[in-house]
């Protein structure tokens, strides 16, 4: 079969490799549609893990054959109703799932569970997600991951599972209620899905970003206002219309130089979290999303962008201002039913979000473009076998 193997730092090399066998219990998918993600990207450009490896993790599609000459397996899980598969049914993969016992998936920290770091989902060397690649196998420990789609949903909207997941995990550990003001810095594809997800629980989204064309579509998913964040402008322009009037009761007590309840940073940029820290109210939260490069690993990137992982913050901002600065990573396998509900009824409709398509020959293309995005450019995918 063909794969996109990575042979090194920024090389993508369109190969002819097995198709991988599969065990008993497993499955092996045909690969339609691998969505292009930002973590495979710096995987991909700074060389963080030893090549060979066939990323996306991104995936739908059709499962062709079960393990065990069998055509149907029942799935069971300790957090999740028990289902069947079968060869036919068209799917979205999970590369990640946590083993719902230890003591970090005690904590509800999937991210941190050792199986959860196990990545199951391969189209051969060092299991990597696979998806840029025309099978997979599924391998036992993430089938409970797996998600059937209904027959009006298409693969792309499938494919955008794992992304939708890690947004709404992150949403859920925001104590943003309805009203509230939030910053959404950044407004690629991730950005535009904490806009939209914050909008549907009633906030009013100030969303930035330095292409005018985002901004436009930010408010097209649901911000109230849209700022342009010049990267050299420490300040940023809020509109008069932002403040609530100054009358009585809770919006007398507004800070104008600190007026938002939360912020979100899913822009790779610590100026955006230094601003963030200065203008979230007292006790509000500061959750960084795009912040997945340790300091010391590999080059900046040219864009100015780069984050350092390193810099100076007024701890008492902290402490005495109890502002919470947090992360979150990955997907939280738990929330898996509301993410379908919210694909597949269309209530986000995930169609709008993908904007370039290119054939597996071309996924190195499809990375770059990623990578580097133009004015029209959001989420961009690989289509496998259509
Ligand atoms: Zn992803
Ligand atoms: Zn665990």
């Amino acid at each position: 079969m063909r794969a996109i193997v990575y042979r090194g730092v920024n090389d993508l090399c369109l190969e002819t490799v097995p198709v991988p066998e599969i065990g008993d219990g497993e499955l092996l998918v045909k690969v339609a549609v691998c969505g292009v993600c930002p973590t495979d990207i710096k995987k991909i450009h700074y060389g963080l893990l030893p090549p060979p490896r066939i990323y996306g993790h991104e995936t739908a599609g059709t499962i062709v054959k079960i393990g065990g000459k069998r055509s149907t397996l029942t799935v069971r899980s300790p957090s999740a109703p028990k289902f069947v598969v079968k060869v036919g049914d068209r799917v979205a993969l999970h590369h990640h799932v946590p083993c719902m016992v230890c003591h970090f998936c005690r904590h509800r920290a999937f991210a941190q569970c050792p199986t959860n770091k196990r990545t199951g989902v391969t189209a051969g060397f060092e299991p990597a997600g696979g998806g840029f690649a025309e099978y997979v196998r599924v391998m036992p420990f993430v089938l409970p991951g797996v998600v059937k789609i209904p027959p009006r949903n298409t693969f792309e909207e499938a494919a955008m599972f794992e992304p939708l997941n890690t947004v709404l995990k992150a949403v859920n550990r925001l104590n943003v209620l309805p009203g509230d003001r939030v910053l959404v810095a950044g407004q690629g594809p991730i950005g535009l899905m904490f806009t939209k997800l914050l909008k549907l629980r009633g906030a009013h989204v100030l969303a930035t970003d330095l292409l005018e064309s985002r901004l436009k579509l930010a408010r097209r998913f649901g911000a109230k206002w849209a700022v342009n964040a010049n990267a050299q402008d420490s300040a940023l322009a809020i509109p008069e219309d932002f403040f609530p009037k100054q009358t009585r009761g809770s919006a007398a007590s507004v800070n104008r130089m600190a007026p938002f309840d939360a912020a979100v940073i899913a822009v790779p940029s610590d100026a955006a979290v230094r601003q963030a820290v200065q203008m979230v109210r007292g006790a509000g939260q500061i959750m960084l999303f795009a912040h997945t490069k340790r300091a010391g690993t590999g080059t900046p990137s040219a864009d100015g962008h780069a984050a350092s992982g390193l810099y100076p913050l007024d701890l008492a901002s902290i402490c005495v201002d109890e502002k919470d600065l947090m992360g979150s990573y990955a997907a939280d396998f738990t929330i898996q039913k509301e993410v379908g509900r919210l694909i597949f009824s269309r209530e986000f409709d995930m169609r709008k979000l993908i904007t370039h398509r290119f054939p597996l020959e071309k996924a190195a293309e499809a990375v770059e473009l990623a990578a580097h995005p133009t004015e029209d450019s959001l989420k961009v995918v690989v289509s496998v076998n259509n």
